[in-house]
């Protein structure tokens, strides 16, 4: 299959491919357009976002029929070439989208390639057809400047780009593999720096599971003039969007641009290899239903950051800074008493990239990196490791690529641990169950000398009274054990508020009607921030958890 692709007017956005196909005598052949893409488990519909779909012979136009939203057919009167053109729309400058203006074209494959019936394992070559002063980022084979090749479709579809003649390209080397840093947009820091910063956590990564098995791994970063925060997984790169790249110059969103660094390089084995079986091989025309979120992403969010700390970049506080972040995000929404972390990583599909109702669910990230913390320091307790675990994982399910369920992981757990009693409580009340993680975080904390503590600043209306604002006086959240939560309702304004002895007296706007509400004050507490602090001498464990 030979792909060919124009950007004939970068500013309309619209992108000109043609597919060449070698055809059979009379053979049906069907055309599906992906409708998600790798690493984000909700339905885009890419077929939105294509027009004109031709099929055509040198001779003439094929009938072409289309038979679901985003699958096609048609029918090769004899052998010979056939050509598919098309037109994507380029508009989406995300780390999983495709944009196209006068200074670059960047296309995720898992965005807009056919996949094309009986030939998943096709070789695919690429021809872009672009200005010469343009680069291209990528870790699809170069054959010549502007071509390329992928081994077969799930390659192509893992194998984003970017093309332009401004990128910026920096090495480094970690054993027999080159990493790649390329940019796109400014950069507002020292580069040497940073370089030493990402050999030190590739170095740890590495010593982690003992192997990387590529030639070379590309960072593609865009560096944008707005915010923004997002990275994707790849096999042999990551596409990681950062904005606004002056706040670069800051170390603090430096830290942020780094530990997604750190996050899209675990995913290196942790997903792209360790791969849940419903993602092998990645069908991108329905719903994959996984329910090892905990471990994609949970054990990716929890150690892409510990292996900062213990790569030596952050400090043990700005580490429990971050912790702390994760404790009081997980403390804020109520959703762990409805659904457990299983039970979210099986409706990704349904509301996992959005806030969706209040209460109803768990972030895999978020609660899965908690859930992992927990999970470490239990397995060290018993000589044991949530790194040796990954390890375990990575030797029989990641380097053959075998896919694995969320059972084959609690067994390595437990192998590890060599005490299934503890294990499968953990599993049942933190993993399958909904229980409080609060109490058991603190707890496990304190095995390391690090002390939960409440925060010394807080919202009084947050505290006292369980109402979260927005700046525009919003309310955004109700703790649902609150009086608040029995007269107030999300989205209703505070217009003014006024204390009196034993409650408060709130002004409020809801739709358009104005009303009088009296929250009565309680001798409790409702949201709480929290923050972690180290006390007490290195004791053993501690030392072994961080180096
Ligand atoms: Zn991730």
């Amino acid at each position: 299959m030979d792909y060919h692709i124009y950007q004939e007017i970068p500013t309309s956005q619209y992108i000109q491919i043609k597919l060449s196909l070698e055809c059979t005598d009379r053979e049906r052949i069907t055309l599906q357009l992906p409708a998600w893409r790798p690493g984000r488990y909700e339905l885009a519909n890419y077929a939105q976002k294509i027009r004109r779909v031709v099929i055509s012979t040198a001779e003439k136009t094929i009938p072409l029929k289309k038979i679901t939203k985003d699958k096609w057919e048609f029918h090769s009167e004899k052998a010979g070439t056939y050509t598919v053109s098309y037109e994507y729309y380029c508009n989406q400058l995300d780390a999983g989208g495709c944009w196209s203006d006068t200074e670059m074209l960047y296309l995720n494959f898992s965005n807009l390639a056919f996949s094309v019936s009986n030939r998943e394992k096709e070789e695919i070559s690429l021809q872009l057809h672009l200005p010469d002063a343009y680069q291209v980022a990528t870790s699809l084979q170069k054959l010549s400047k502007h071509r390329f090749k992928a081994d077969n479709h799930q390659q192509l579809i893992d194998s984003p780009l970017i093309a332009s003649p401004d990128l910026q390209h920096f090495t480094y080397h970690v054993g027999k593999t080159t990493f790649h840093l390329w940019f796109q947009g400014e950069i507002h820091f020292n580069i040497t720096a940073l370089i030493d910063t990402f050999r030190s956590f590739t170095v740890r990564q590495i010593a982690a599971f003992t192997d990387f098995p590529a030639k070379d791994y590309h960072f593609l970063f865009h560096l944008l003039p707005y915010t923004h925060y997002h990275g994707v997984e790849h096999q042999f790169s990551t596409v990681i969007t950062y904005g606004p790249a002056e706040s670069l110059a800051n170390e603090e969103k430096l830290a942020e641009l780094i530990s997604v660094s750190s996050h899209e390089l675990y995913h290196f084995w942790n997903v792209c290899r360790i791969r849940p079986s419903a993602l092998l091989p990645y069908d991108l025309s329905r719903e994959a239903y996984l329910r090892e979120g905990v471990v994609a992403e949970g054990v990716t969010t929890y150690l892409g950051d510990m292996y900062l700390l213990r790569a030596g970049y952050y400090t043990m506080q700005q580490y429990l800074d971050i912790l702390a972040q994760k404790i009081n995000r997980e403390t804020m929404s109520h959703g762990w008493q409805y659904q457990s972390i299983v039970d979210s990583s099986f409706d990704l599909w349904l509301d996992g990239y959005k806030a969706g109702i209040p209460d109803r669910k768990v972030s895999i990230y978020n609660r899965g990196a908690l859930i992992s913390l927990c999970l470490d320091l239990l397995l060290m307790d018993r000589n044991s490791s949530l790194e040796d675990v990954m390890r375990c994982m990575w030797m029989r399910y990641g380097r053959d690529q075998k896919g694995y369920l969320l059972e084959d992981f609690q067994r390595v757990v437990t192998e590890c641990a060599k005490d299934p009693e503890t294990m499968e409580d953990f599993f049942r009340r933190f993993v399958f169950g909904t229980e409080d993680l609060l109490p058991r975080i603190e707890q496990t904390l304190k095995s390391v000398n690090i002390y939960l503590r409440k925060d010394d600043n807080q919202d009084p209306m947050e505290e006292a009274y369980g109402i979260q604002l927005d700046d525009s006086q919003k309310i955004i959240r109700l703790h649902p054990d609150s009086p608040a939560y029995r007269s107030l309702i999300l989205g209703d304004t505070i217009e003014s508020v006024e204390n009196k002895a034993t409650s408060v007296k709130l002004g409020i706007k809801r739709v358009h009607r104005k009303k009088q509400v009296s929250i009565p004050t309680t001798n409790r507490e409702y949201f709480i921030k929290y923050k972690l602090i180290s006390e007490g001498a290195e004791n053993d464990k501690r030392a072994k958890w961080i180096q």
